[in-house]
């Protein structure tokens, strides 16, 4: 539950800092996607909504490229932080309409420890934290990076991007995930690599079920 205190404070900051469309920059009276840009984005069709990437069911509102590219580098990499909650918006509709009824459970896709103090934040946390706020629910803490692999956004074969996560995350200390069904976030699913490695130490945790949830999916190719 919000406290007033927190509601005005927001609404103070508001004042200050208008709520912007994260996709073009347009100031809106009211956060989240403007009218032009909701036209314009590439939306992943209903009929494509899940892919499903060694047996893990990802889904994703909008696909990778042009203005979304340019909103989710901006937000990962140069601190635009204030894409999380329209995105987060965007995330919590998406689960909503395809994935009701299916989690009990919210995570987030970590980064190491290092990669965070060189960041200050996790974006994937960011966008749960958002989606998580219009569900009065928290999401939980349930994986670790326990290796500081290269990003996976520099490597361009899908094999490199398999390879360069295996083994990399582990379930966080102290969490159990037992018959837990769990909506797992992050940014951008590109080959799935990363998803599924995070589902793989989920599911032999004993999840009971698991689904992968991204602000944008890449379009696929082949061999990917
Ligand atoms: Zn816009």
């Amino acid at each position: 539950m919000k406290s007033r205190a927190v509601t005005l404070w927001n609404g103070f900051l508001d004042l200050l800092f208008p709520p912007k469309c994260p996709f073009c920059g347009a100031v809106r009276t009211r956060p989240g996607i403007c009218g032009d840009c909701a036209d314009a984005l590439p939306w992943v069709p209903d009929g494509e909504a899940f892919r499903t990437v060694r047996g893990l069911s990802c889904t994703a509102p909008l696909f990778y490229g042009g203005a979304v590219r340019d909103t989710l580098l901006k937000f990962k990499f140069h601190g635009y932080v204030a894409a999380a909650e329209p995105l987060g918006a965007l995330l919590a509709t998406c689960a909503a309409e395809r994935l009701s009824g299916l989690f009990d459970t919210v995570t987030y896709v970590p980064i190491s420890r290092e990669r965070r103090r060189q960041r200050g934040y996790n974006q994937a946390q960011l966008l749960a934290d958002a989606a998580c706020r219009r569900w009065d629910v928290r999401p939980q803490a349930l994986l670790v990076k326990v290796m500081d692999n290269p990003p996976q956004s520099g490597i361009s074969d899908a094999a490199g991007r398999w390879a360069n996560v295996a083994g990399v995350y582990r379930l966080a200390p102290g969490q159990s995930v037992s018959g837990r069904r769990v909506l797992l976030i992050d940014d951008i699913c590109t080959s799935g690599a990363t998803f599924c490695e995070c589902a793989r130490v989920l599911h032999e945790s004993g999840a009971a079920a698991i689904y992968g949830l991204s602000v944008a999916r890449a379009r696929e190719k082949s061999g990917q």
